[in-house]
């Protein structure tokens, strides 16, 4: 095969395989270059105590419809690997709203309506402003951060406590204080403001790295693909016969790295100054995991559930999750003061907090954190997030942080790795 058909892809994170598989499809070759071990980058599987576990949770939604589309083109099952049930939001002990299974707009309506811990009049309120987002198209003429859209429209207080406030740290993994409204309003428009199954949440059933990433590396080695494992790529050098990696050339590349690994690289690379400041200003967000190992008998009354008295703010049954029985996922998005906690003090609280809604809990057999310290960029407004294209001919971007309408997601990643291979395909189409 000419150079023209063979592409490179630098990381096998959910952009990455995203990008190689579109690649697999359209019958180019494509090369991935990723440097860990484990395909999935931070969402894969990872190995506790002997135990595959992901290096934190995550949570799909029924919109992830490119993320949807690429499980069914690898061969994924999304019915098996997914437990997917209705948009839940429960405050352990305080407050539950869940969709009802009834045609959109009504579903999140009538799950408001019906939703426990809340003042009849701020159940209306809340209703008051979905239509309100219904009518301006989910737009807002300047973005600002999110208490000043919801302050504008009476959502301060409960509302916010309850509802706004988990939904946006959960989205877009950063403080409600400095997050972005309209990237906030971009997932409420497809989600809430969308047909039911939009709203759904989709909890993985088996690790981050099965789910996706590894499907996808066999789909595309089945197709002249290669999946180079333990492959740090140092530089992307430029030639007359088109971009050089590892000593092989290529008639197009991809650099699917986060932010911060792609600054360094093209940085090293002497490539895109400009695109590389761009990133270097970017700043990020944590995500702690504390998992907890307690005997088989120990479950949560559901496989998901808020926590809001204290530093937890999710809790995950692994075990009605396909995981061990007895194993407990405790979250923290964002920012904030667990950061200062060593990791046992972490684990002490996070069991302290479990024991609230587990009367009678025993201590757990082992805990482990894991904190995630770049989980995801900060989503705030205006904030300057580069292309696919860049300067350099056949040269292109993939990751949750390039330009588009979506925070840091699986299904931003997704839908970045696919756009910029289509690039890079009709790129490579057009040098012969
Ligand atoms: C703890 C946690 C929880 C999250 N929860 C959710 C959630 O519930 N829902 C959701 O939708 N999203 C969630 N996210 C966000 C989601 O994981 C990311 O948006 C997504 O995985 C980013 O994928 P990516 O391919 O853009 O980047 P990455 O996953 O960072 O992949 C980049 C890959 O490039 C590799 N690489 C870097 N440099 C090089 C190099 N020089 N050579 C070769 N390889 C290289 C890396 O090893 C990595 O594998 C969460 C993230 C974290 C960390």
């Amino acid at each position: 095969m000419n150079r023209a058909g063979r592409v490179a892809v630098v990381g096998g994170g959910w952009a990455g395989m995203a990008a190689a598989v579109t690649l697999a499809q359209a019958g180019a070759a494509a090369t991935v270059y990723e440097a860990g071990r484990t395909l999935g980058g931070r969402a894969r599987r990872t190995t506790l105590d002997g135990i595959d576990l992901d290096n934190g949770q995550h949570i799909l939604i029924g919109a992830y419809r490119e993320t949807l589309r690429l499980l069914r083109e690898v061969g994924v099952d999304s019915r098996v690997a997914l437990l997917r049930m209705p948009l839940a939001l429960e405050i352990a002990g305080r407050f539950r709203l869940s969709t009802v299974r009834l045609p959109a707009p009504i579903h999140v309506a009538a799950g408001l309506l019906g939703a426990r811990g809340l003042a009849l009049r701020d159940r209306l309120r809340v209703i008051g402003f979905m239509r309100a987002m219904r009518a301006c198209g989910y737009r807002l003429a300047e973005d600002v951060a999110v208490p000043a859209l919801l302050a504008e429209h009476r959502q301060l207080g409960a509302p916010t406590e309850l509802i706004w406030e988990p939904l946006c740290v959960a989205a877009l993994n950063t403080p409600i204080a400095v997050a972005s409204a309209q990237v906030f309003l971009n997932v409420l428009r497809d989600s809430l403001g969308a047909d039911r199954e939009s709203s759904d949440l989709l909890l993985p059933q088996t690790d981050l790295s099965a789910l996706l990433p590894e499907p996808a590396a066999r789909y595309v080695e089945a197709r002249r693909g290669r999946v180079l494992l333990g492959q740090r790529v140092g530089a992307v050098v430029q030639s007359a016969d088109g971009l050089q990696i590892g000593g092989e050339t290529y008639g197009a590349a991809l650099v699917a790295c986060a932010p911060r690994e792609a600054a360094r690289l093209l940085e090293a690379s002497g490539l895109i100054p400009e695109t590389c400041a761009t990133l270097k200003r970017m700043t990020f967000e944590p995500i702690y995991t504390c998992y907890l190992q307690y005997d088989a008998t120990v479950a949560l009354p559901r496989p998901m559930l808020g926590l809001r008295e204290g530093l937890l703010q999710w809790v995950f049954d692994r075990g009605a999750l396909g995981g061990p029985r007895g194993l407990i996922a405790a979250v923290v998005s964002a920012r904030g003061e667990h950061e200062e906690l060593m990791h046992g003090a972490f684990a002490e609280a996070a069991h302290r907090e479990i024991a609230r809604v587990i009367p009678g809990l025993p201590a757990p057999r082992w805990s482990r954190v894991i904190a995630e310290r770049r989980a995801t960029f900060s989503c705030v407004p205006h904030l300057a997030r580069p292309g696919h294209a860049t300067d350099v001919p056949r040269l292109f971007l993939a990751g949750d942080y390039t330009a588009s309408d979506y925070p840091a997601t699986l299904e931003g990643a997704v839908r970045s790795g696919v756009a910029a291979a289509r690039l890079a395909i009709d790129s490579t189409a057009r040098l012969y």
